[in-house]
């Protein structure tokens, strides 16, 4: 693992400025975050264990699908309102807020896809954001993104500027989307869209820029660049990250600014299954973030599968087994054990995604030494309360 200089950030959920210092970081030095969506306490902790393993800051991210499944399939959210996926969302912000020190890491919190059917989902967020503002002096969450990428483009915008004038007051930061990411992902299905619109053009991300610039620096920009959801791609469609050289080349000229000079903080959706030298690509012009979903939904099953396939004669019945016919199963089926073989499985594979993005040790040397005990209940407290780095 190579050497870095320590990144001034502390350990812990990372807003405002310090997010704003982590992205700068990545960026001027050619790394990108993985983005990993979690639906448990369980995968948020593997998440958390692989960054921690490989010395990385990481973000965590959450669904409205999988803020519905921590809230608990149980409980169904009331027709044309969200509070319980957000209750969920909200759920996981505060179990990641209660544990991330712990782990010596800076965890990026933030909320994932938004269409606009789901805007009071992100209404209900953002109230959580204010109150744990008002009381601690930053959002709960990092950031959330908006997708409004269906709707037409002035819109989008529109939508995007008029909630980020709101978020940039509580310092959260914003994460756009203007093309649109091919393929399927938690019930938003794409896969029939008109292939010219998987390609967002240098012109429209400017748009975006010149929106939302006036109003903040903390935005991101998901354009797309021929990128798919899930590990299948449509014939028609050829991943092309050159064009988010384009989008940098053309924000930089507009804006005046040296040849090269990259202003944009882009992210990239639909990783899975791209090529290493495909990431390379598009981590070299800007790519910050990237979301990964389907690889890690698999390795947490594929752990899981594993640990039945090699204890199954152990896991037909609570008592008896090939040791004898009044043996106890309790230590093969306790949840966590086979649980927990799913979280290893799931770490291994964020692991990969570090490796890939080069994130490994970019916390560098010594990070985290001289860092406090984590205060008690730090989550609380948020990192007001925390003099580390000044
Ligand atoms: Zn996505």
């Amino acid at each position: 693992m190579a050497s870095y200089t320590t990144l001034p950030v502390a350990p812990g959920v990372v807003t405002g400025k310090d997010l704003i210092t982590l992205l700068d970081h990545a960026k001027a030095n050619g790394y990108a975050i993985p983005a990993v969506n979690v639906s448990s306490s369980s995968t948020a902790n593997a998440v958390l264990e692989a960054a921690a393993k490989a010395k990385a800051p990481v973000c965590i991210q959450v669904s409205q699908g999988g803020g519905a499944f921590l809230c608990g399939k149980g409980i169904a959210d009331p027709k044309g309102s969200l509070p319980a996926s957000a209750a969920g969302s909200v759920a996981v912000a505060l179990h990641v807020r209660a544990v991330a020190a712990y782990y010596g890491v800076p965890v990026i919190l933030h909320s994932d896809h938004c269409a606009k059917k789901l805007l009071p989902w992100f209404d209900k967020m953002l109230e959580a954001d204010a109150a744990y503002h008002a009381a601690f002096g930053e959002p709960l969450f990092s950031s959330h993104m908006l997708d409004l990428s269906e709707e037409p483009d002035d819109e989008n915008v529109a939508i995007c500027a008029k909630y980020f004038a709101k978020m940039v007051k509580i310092d959260l930061f914003l994460e756009m989307e203007i093309g649109i990411t091919g393929g399927e992902e938690d019930g938003v299905n794409n896969e029939d869209v008109d292939p010219a619109k998987l390609y967002t053009t240098p012109e429209q991300v400017f748009a975006v820029h010149a929106a939302l610039a006036p109003i903040g620096a903390g935005f991101s920009i998901a354009a797309a660049f021929g990128n798919v959801h899930g590990v299948y791609k449509p014939g028609n469609v050829v991943l092309s990250p050159h064009k988010l050289g384009e989008h940098q080349a053309h924000a930089a000229a507009e804006l005046g600014l040296a040849k090269g000079d990259k202003p944009l903080y882009l992210v990239m959706h639909g990783g899975s299954g791209s090529t290493d030298a495909e990431i390379g690509a598009a981590v070299s012009h800007g790519v910050v973030k990237m979301n990964i979903d389907t690889d890690t939904q698999w390795a947490y099953w594929d752990g899981v599968r594993a640990y039945e396939a090699k204890h199954k004669a152990y896991l037909q019945s609570q008592i008896g087994n090939p040791d004898g016919a009044d043996k106890p199963n309790k230590s093969k089926y306790d949840p966590r054990k086979f649980i927990r073989a799913g979280e290893e499985a799931m770490r291994d594979r964020v692991c990969v995604a570090f490796d890939k993005l080069g994130t490994n040790g970019r916390l560098g040397e010594g990070y985290a030494a001289n860092a406090p005990e984590p205060k008690a209940w730090n989550f609380l407290a948020g990192k007001k309360s925390s003099s580390w780095f000044g």
